[in-house]
């Protein structure tokens, strides 16, 4: 097993944090007003520190996957709700509808079958980079950890298929490095391959987007985002006034195909690529949380700065739960 996974492991749970805290002033921002505000973008964090001095919800839920794979050296039913309901108690920061009312639910001990809501939002994708961490060697467990722990508060299939995708995504990634980079083919042939075959149409379609995204890659991120930003979103939820604008709508296929659109626009480095994906516009914060799993996967802590570590809220307990995550893994499977 490579020594490099701690790397890995820490880099992921980093990039979402980042990502997370980066894009958080941004939330609900056009991504052409995000612009006006600054010409150098690093230059503005560091003079406006106070900005960022939070994460929100996507980290916030992610860490609590990461907690109850650890204490069950993997997936519990149990232990998943369990650390969703002390969520509740963080207090969230900046929650989606789906989640809050389905983990409110599930506190007052409706089984998760009930509790569970129709959003097709991306409470699951923003929170499942554990599960493509601790499973990235176990791929038939890895479909069904994400899906189970997708179905407990988002019944919608959009939320399912974003989360296998995301983790098995991030699966791939934890085994390439950014000296050797990696093949884009394979990359979509495995993320597309993981929710194929389903006989569902969400599923399907979310198949379609993914190729579209693939196929648009020559395109610059601005173009792409407004490509992408709304693209599977349906009415009533799609929002007029942002059509032909980048502004992520907070549905799980169109902030995963733009995640992954811009992520594979910035493999330079990992400060470029989460600069970019904070500013997304729209979902900011989820853009940044979902893309930063996917460049913290591929770069890994070392190729993170470290004042963006030091950015994050919490940084040393995230460096805690990376460490006892990992080690628990390579109980598992090392
Ligand atoms: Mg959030």
């Amino acid at each position: 097993m490579p020594n490099d996974y701690l790397d890995k492991f820490s880099g992921t749970l980093f990039g979402v944090a980042i990502g997370d805290t980066l894009g958080h002033p941004f939330e609900g921002v056009l991504r052409e007003d995000i612009y006006s505000y600054f010409t150098d973008f690093k230059e503005f964090i560091k003079s406006h520190k106070k900005l960022f001095n939070t994460y929100t919800d996507d980290t916030q839920l992610t860490l609590h996957t990461a907690e109850a794979l650890i204490q069950s050296s993997g997936f519990n039913l149990d232990n998943l709700i369990r650390e969703y309901i002390k969520w509740l108690d963080d207090p969230p920061i900046g929650p989606g509808y789906g989640c809050l009312i389905s983990i409110h639910k599930l506190r007052y001990g409706i089984p998760w079958q009930k509790a569970a809501s129709n959003s097709g939002g991306n409470g699951t994708a923003m929170r499942i980079s554990p599960v493509g961490l601790f499973y990235c060697n176990n791929l038939k467990a890895l479909k069904t950890v994400a899906l189970k722990s997708s179905i407990i508060t988002h019944s919608h299939p959009a939320a399912s298929a974003g989360a296998i995708v995301m983790a098995r995504a991030i699966a791939y990634l934890i085994k390439k490095s950014p000296n050797t980079g990696f093949s884009i083919d394979e990359f979509f042939d495995v993320i597309i391959s993981s929710i194929s075959n389903s006989q569902d149409d969400i599923w399907e379609e979310f198949i379609e987007i993914l190729r579209k995204v693939k196929k648009n890659l020559n395109i610059s991120v601005d173009a792409g985002l407004i490509k992408f930003s709304q693209i599977g979103v349906k009415s009533p939820y799609f929002i007029e006034q942002y059509f032909g604008k980048a502004f992520v709508h907070p549905y799980t296929m169109s902030t995963v195909a733009c995640a992954i659109f811009i992520f594979l626009h910035r493999l330079d480095s990992f400060e470029e690529c989460i600069f970019e994906l904070a500013t997304a516009g729209g979902d900011s914060d989820t853009v940044g949380a979902i893309g930063g799993s996917l460049a913290g996967a591929y770069f890994g802590l070392e190729n993170i700065p470290f004042e963006l570590r030091k950015l994050v809220k919490n940084h040393k307990y995230i460096l805690k739960v990376s460490e006892s995550l990992y080690d628990k893994f390579k109980n598992r499977y090392g």
